[in-house]
């Protein structure tokens, strides 16, 4: 970690909550649905897909992950009458992850269940390595029930290589987004170095495509963007077998590039009351986004 970012994350909680919001709002939709319904409208006027995310806090009673579902249930129910081209992005932690696996995988079969008689979809973002294996678990006894479900791969983790492979042996055909991963992780389990990483990435990506998944490519790093599309290209992937995924609010040009090209592209869009918590955890966790989200605030250029 470089200066400047020891420096954000530290004086991160320093940072007055008008001004974190300021920074945030072009991260977030809202505080409501109402606002996440008119951007996933403008975007899917804009020939963009969208996946949207409730923020939730940190959950420690199962009413909390209940309630959590409840809200999912509703957004399913709101994007199907108001007719938006979007599917959910949920984190099982806020379904009761940590609090009892059974009750989660209850709360979180409902969601998917009612994705799939509405015809939408589920995915399950992927958190930090303390969850990968019960969060895999999820996936695969819900894949078996129901099509309209797919996990996370980080190409960060070690793991994700023989992950992949086990979820692609049998069964329906997987699901996948595969992208960098957000948490700090330790070396021991995961590659540090980012051209590694981004080595590892394209070869998952490689593997997932010429396995038949359906591949949710999200990075905004041009350079995977680049590798992913002569993958596409050289292995003649058809156009409905994958489709790029970015954060709303992050690198708009190469959004449009993307979509120009022929590509179909999803923007990820979280709302919700709980933009502060989000948004610092956000910042703190990656001190290399809290680095491009202070250049960005600060009109710098980001590399
Ligand atoms: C749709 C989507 C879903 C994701 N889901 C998960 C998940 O479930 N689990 C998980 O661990 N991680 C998730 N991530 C985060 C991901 O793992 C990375 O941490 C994040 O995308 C940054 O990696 P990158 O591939 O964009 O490459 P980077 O090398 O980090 O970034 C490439 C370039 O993009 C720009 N950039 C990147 N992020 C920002 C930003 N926030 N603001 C401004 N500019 C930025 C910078 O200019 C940078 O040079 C998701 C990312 C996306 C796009």
């Amino acid at each position: 970690m470089n200066l400047f970012n020891k420096l954000v994350v530290m004086t991160m909680p320093l940072v007055p909550k008008a001004l974190v919001r300021r920074v945030a709002n072009r991260y977030i939709a809202g505080d409501t649905i109402e606002d996440a319904v008119r951007l996933v409208r403008q975007l899917n006027q804009n020939g963009m897909m969208a996946t949207l995310d409730i923020l939730g806090e940190h959950i420690t009673k199962k009413e909390e992950a209940t309630a959590t579902t409840e809200s999912y249930l509703a957004a399913l129910e709101v994007i199907n009458r108001e007719k938006l081209d979007s599917n959910i992005s949920i984190k099982l932690t806020a379904f009761g992850l940590k609090l009892d696996f059974d009750f989660c995988l209850a709360n979180v079969r409902r969601v998917v269940q009612r994705a799939h008689e509405l015809d939408n979809f589920v995915r399950i973002d992927m958190e930090d390595a303390s969850c990968t294996t019960d969060t895999l678990r999820v996936y695969e006894v819900l894949r078996q029930e129901y099509r309209r479900v797919g996990a996370v791969i980080q190409a960060y983790m070690r793991r994700s290589l023989p992950d992949i492979r086990g979820l692609m042996q049998n069964g329906a055909p997987a699901n996948f987004r595969i992208c960098k991963g957000i948490y700090v992780e330790s070396r021991a389990i995961a590659y540090k170095n980012r051209e590694l990483i981004n080595k590892n990435f394209t070869y998952l990506l490689t593997e997932m495509l010429r396995h038949g998944a359906y591949v949710g490519i999200a990075t905004h790093d041009e350079r995977l963007v680049w590798d992913a599309m002569r993958l596409i290209d050289e292995m003649k992937v058809s156009r409905e077998q994958y489709e790029f995924q970015m954060l709303l609010g992050v690198d708009e040009e190469l959004r449009d590039t993307i979509v120009k090209a022929g590509h179909r592209l999803r923007v990820y869009v979280p709302f919700g009351k709980s933009w502060y918590a989000y948004s610092t955890r956000r910042l703190q966790e990656n001190p290399q986004i809290a680095g491009y989200v202070i250049q960005n605030f600060f009109g710098l250029k980001s590399s």
